[in-house]
């Protein structure tokens, strides 16, 4: 199905549980709101994804909080691998227990991933999630290539005075490995939304800083998925590098999503509060053409954009909930 803005909505992010083992500062700030823990139960997110193919969803990324932590992460997987309708099923994770259940999921029918690594270095990674331990993360990496769950993207968000010391070693690792790392904008947050401000590094700068060691990157045009990267590719690496701008730039004309919040709520556009709630209906038994009405009016919701004049892009609700 298409939004008021002609862009086509095939693809569900769902935030299967706003619980997370990290506590990066600049996804759950203790003083970005409450995090109640919930989890969305596995029967609804199987009746809205089971509802979203009848208006045109084909494609579903797992998301959280750590969608890990859930005992029955791979019982999700599997039931919407396996669904008429469905043809891709995607992990964003933290990596750190990937390793023990890259073999489960990929048996469940996991083919690609996404994991979070805003370091290389141990002691800053600790630093950055609160409690992580960057060599469970990197097992977690090298357990994903082993499986084949490709492309194995890695998401890097970078901050000032943070890590953005570390850029050119980011794109060291993808003459090394076949890894597509994407350095992401940070994004504020709720109440902690000024100092992400004054971290924020843009992409054009993050490009600035590669072009200034790269004199010949390639464009890619894509490296599997459909998201709001754009890739380049040192001259005989395996790997890639990409970029993701929510505020500075490219991100909204070709939004394809809708996303499922660990609460049961639909929300049309990352950076806005708007959500459709789909608890009442759910309770109640709703069958499948009522929810997918439902998910056809979170549709029409979207917004043009958020990166208009008229929209502060902050995002106000912790970005675990949202499944960022
Ligand atoms: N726990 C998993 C992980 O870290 O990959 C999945 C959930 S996490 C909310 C999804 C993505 O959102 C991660 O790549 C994370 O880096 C990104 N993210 C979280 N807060 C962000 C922020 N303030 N700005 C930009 N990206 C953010
Ligand atoms: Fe947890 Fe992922 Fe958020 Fe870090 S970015 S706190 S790992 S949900």
């Amino acid at each position: 199905m298409r939004d008021c803005y002609q862009r086509k909505i095939t693809y569900l992010r769902v935030s299967v549980t706003e619980r997370c083992n990290f506590r990066c500062f600049y996804c759950r700030p203790r003083e970005g709101g409450a995090c109640s823990g919930s989890d969305i139960p596995l029967g609804h997110v199987v009746r809205v994804v089971e509802a979203g193919t009848l208006v045109g969803i084909r494609k579903v990324r797992l998301t959280g909080g750590e969608p890990l932590v859930r005992k029955d992460i791979t019982e999700i997987t599997a039931s919407i691998a396996g669904m008429d309708g469905i043809d891709d099923v995607a992990l964003t994770t933290n990596g750190s227990l990937l390793r023990r259940y890259a073999p489960a999921l990929h048996q469940a029918g996991l083919r690609r991933v996404n994991i979070s690594l805003d370091t290389l270095k141990p002691d800053r990674f600790q630093r950055i999630t609160c409690n992580g331990r960057f060599e469970e993360t990197w097992d977690g990496i090298e357990a994903a290539l082993e499986y084949g769950l490709h492309p194995v993207k890695l998401n890097t968000v970078v901050m000032r005075n943070v890590n953005d010391d570390e850029i050119l070693d980011f794109v060291r690792l993808t003459e090394r490995l076949p890894l597509h790392v994407r350095f992401i904008e940070v994004m504020p947050i709720g109440k902690s939304s000024k100092t992400a401000k004054g971290q924020l590094v843009t992409a054009e700068e993050i490009r600035q800083k590669l072009d200034s060691e790269y004199s010949n990157p390639e464009p890619i045009k894509s490296v599997g998925g459909d998201g709001p990267a754009r890739y380049w590719k040192v001259p005989g690496a395996p790997g890639t590098v990409g970029f993701i701008a929510p505020l500075s730039g490219y991100f909204c004309d070709s939004c394809n999503r809708l996303r499922l919040t660990s609460s049961g709520t639909l929300r049309p556009c990352l950076c806005q509060g708007d959500e459709l709630d789909l608890n009442e209906a759910l309770n109640r038994g709703a069958d499948r053409a009522e929810l997918a009405a439902l998910i056809a009016e979170a549709i029409t919701r979207k917004p043009r954009g958020h990166a208009d004049d008229t929209i502060e892009p902050v995002v106000d609700r912790l970005m675990s909930q949202i499944g960022g």
